[in-house]
């Protein structure tokens, strides 16, 4: 099998962890639990899925001479970056809209048409994508998947919970699929996508290294800007509370800590319990935290919640979905810009 078909399983970084109780839970986040549904899935629903089918290699397709590479990508954010690797040369579909959840999509029988139209679909990976396996098998599964994250470093999910007694006993070490708050990931990236493009339409590989090189350089500006931006954020204002764990690689390369997500586990389909709440709002104290990040993309009322009883601010920012083209975050490039823009604000 070719090294670019996809190896991860999308099942993978959803499994929810478990919580040993350590905290007395309030009672007034239990009647809160009740009321509030944060996200669209039910807690525990299942996303086990059974062995991969085979992946088409990725290999030459004959294209007429002015004919585009038929490409898919999933989030916005992939569909960016292989939109400067492409250029002119591909006609891109991105398959989930603005705004959407990455972890919550849902694909429609379209999607299936799309995807088997497609010589090749570029996805994220590391289990972000949980309804890939069922659209590729709708699809008919002859098209084949380049997974952009293979062969980054990757980290379990960070936070308040990681460090539990409990789970250090066991093999908890699931994968955070969120490795592009890090540039130099998205660096591998552009490497897997060009690689790919150049495989399938060999003609034109010299327009995907040169476009690869330009936007590898934007990224290596990107990294080099982060690094300068953060430095009047004191050590001791670096905890980051944030409604789910997208900040794990960010905090990695830049020296924050990821001290709490209001949802356990590397994404965003679980329920916290109340006592996980209790222990949240005590980890907010306990580390000064000045305030709780939460996505455009999920329901902000828990967070609000948590702000008001510890009296500390709410930030949105953008973490799954890159904005409409107008916004603040139409592209990766920007996106970044943004996000540490408002962690700089509120932290400084
Ligand atoms: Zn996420």
């Amino acid at each position: 099998m070719n090294s670019l078909a996809l190896k991860g399983n999308p099942g993978d970084g959803e499994r929810m962890a478990i919580m040993s109780g350590r905290h007395q839970a309030f009672g007034l986040w239990g009647l809160l639990l009740l009321i509030v549904m944060a996200h669209g899935c039910a807690p525990g629903g299942s996303t086990e899925v059974g062995p991969r089918a085979p992946v088409p290699p990725v290999s030459a397709v004959g294209l007429a001479p002015d004919e585009p590479l038929r490409v898919v990508a999933t989030t916005s954010i992939v569909a960016d970056v292989v939109r400067n690797v492409g250029g002119d040369a591909i006609a891109l579909t991105q398959l989930m809209p603005l705004g959407a959840d990455p972890h919550a999509f849902e694909s429609t029988p379209q999607d299936a048409g799309v995807i088997s139209d497609a010589h090749v679909v570029f996805i994220n990976g590391v289990g972000l994508e949980v309804f890939m396996d069922r659209l590729l098998a709708s699809a008919g599964g002859n098209t084949p998947v380049v997974t952009v994250s293979d062969g980054i470093r990757l980290l379990a999910f960070a936070g308040e919970h990681a460090d539990d007694e409990a789970l250090a006993d066991e093999d908890h070490g699931e994968d955070d699929p969120h490795v592009w708050f890090d540039p130099n990931n998205v660096k591998v990236w552009v490497a897997n996508i060009e690689s790919a493009l150049s495989e399938l339409d060999p003609d034109r590989a010299t327009t995907y290294r040169e476009n690869a090189q330009a936007y590898l350089a934007e990224l290596d500006a990107l990294d080099g800007w982060i690094r300068e931006a953060v430095t009047v954020i004191p050590e001791d204002r670096r905890g980051l509370v944030i409604d789910h764990s997208v900040f794990t690689y960010f905090a990695h390369a830049y020296g924050f800590e990821q001290v709490g997500t209001i949802t356990t586990g590397g994404s965003t389909l679980s329920q916290p319990s109340a006592r996980e709440m209790a222990a949240l709002q005590e980890a907010i104290v306990d580390h000064g935290v000045r305030a709780i990040f939460v996505s455009t993309t999920v329901n902000p009322r828990m967070a609000e919640q948590l702000a008001r009883d510890t009296g500390i601010q709410v930030v949105p920012i953008y973490t799954g979905s890159l904005s409409d083209a107008s916004g603040p975050a139409g592209t990766y490039l920007a996106f970044m810009r943004y996000d540490v823009g408002r962690i700089v604000e509120a932290l400084r």
